[in-house]
């Protein structure tokens, strides 16, 4: 039986399956990163969905390793400068306040907030020493730690928690959110940014970088509303970004491929070297080319991210404690 590494329930359905040996060349054509050994043997990898939570992820779950980061994170993309999900957090800071992003890369999201002349208590945690000495050529200290050790001696002690494009590469996804909520003091905000699965990403395929095991779990609106049951959190909001300029050619190039695969009606598997796909290729990267110059925020579908807002309620208070806040009340009186 499969069981969620979310919510526990058993009875996750299978979507699709996905054979090692196709995902392996797909990842040694685009990035020159051999990722076969990386699944424990495994022949195929299922995307499985969880009928109870809404979550999907990849059987058997397993992220990359620290030589498969070291390839990705020499890419002039892979970490990116400024996230939209930056600007969105914003509203949800205010002066005083200490932070504790999850996931901190070389800490851009840290040299946002110094320019934002928010005055915050920032603290970042990342897994990758080369991030740790990136941040630190910017000056910003940040601590090579998971965020479960970390919440373990800093308890209740930040009230904003934020994790952005970090979940999906998640392994241990429940202790990875408990851990982020037990950070948070009652009355914080968590906040969370992951590619959505309710974007035209979810039915892209040769996409190497939404696949295991860069991305190893998705995430759709419904998620998150079960989430927030779970995690007995208040669910703000759920906002999705508009379509990136940049992501303008792929939107294009991935719907003109699904629209030819529909009206021959052939499957279209997450990866796909047959030759039809090669020449699905060339009308998509020419209309890609030509109608992304058309799209705006007019007639733009939802974009890549979806960022999602949850509220820690404040503990409510037991007998013993209304008492003593009660004399208290009375000798200030
Ligand atoms: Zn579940």
């Amino acid at each position: 039986m499969v069981v969620c590494p979310f919510c526990s329930a058993g009875n996750g359905e299978v979507l699709e399956s996905l054979p090692v040996a196709d995902l392996d060349a797909l990842y040694r054509r685009l990035y020159k990163a051999p990722v076969a050994r990386l699944f424990g043997g495994s022949a195929v990898l299922s995307i499985v969905r969880c009928p109870a939570c809404d979550l999907r992820w990849y059987e058997p779950l397993a992220g990359g390793d620290e030589a498969f980061y070291n390839t990705l994170q020499h890419k002039p993309w892979y970490y990116v400068d400024h996230k939209h999900e930056f600007d969105l957090a914003l509203p949800y800071l205010s002066n005083g306040q200490q932070v504790l992003e999850v996931g901190s890369g070389k800490g851009n999201f840290a040299r946002f907030l110094n320019k934002s002349g928010l005055n915050l208590r920032y603290t970042g945690l990342d897994f990758s020493q080369e991030a740790r000495r990136m941040a630190a050529s910017y000056g910003i200290d940040i601590r090579v730690q998971s965020v479960q050790e970390y919440a373990e001696t800093h308890p209740e002690s930040h009230e904003v928690v934020c994790a952005f494009q970090v979940l999906e590469h998640v392994v241990e996804i429940r202790s990875f959110l408990d851990a982020m909520v037990k950070a948070l003091r009652p009355g914080g905000t968590l906040l969370i940014a992951v590619p959505s699965e309710d974007s035209y990403i979810s039915q892209s395929n040769n996409l190497a970088l939404n696949l295991p095991p860069h991305h190893i779990s998705r995430y759709t609106d419904r998620w998150f509303e079960n989430a927030a049951q779970h995690l007995n959190l208040e669910l703000v909001t759920v906002q999705h970004d508009p379509l990136q300029a940049h992501h303008r050619f792929d939107y294009i190039y991935q719907l003109t491929i699904a629209s030819i695969y529909r009206m021959f009606g052939w499957k279209r598997p997450m990866v796909d070297h047959r030759l039809v796909n090669w020449m699905a290729r060339i009308p998509a990267f020419v209309l890609g080319k030509l109608l992304a110059k058309g799209l705006g925020p007019h007639n733009s579908p939802h974009g890549h991210t979806v960022f999602a807002v949850f509220r820690k309620p404040l503990r409510a208070l037991d007998p013993m404690e209304f008492q003593q806040v009660g004399e208290n009340d009375d000798r200030t009186l």
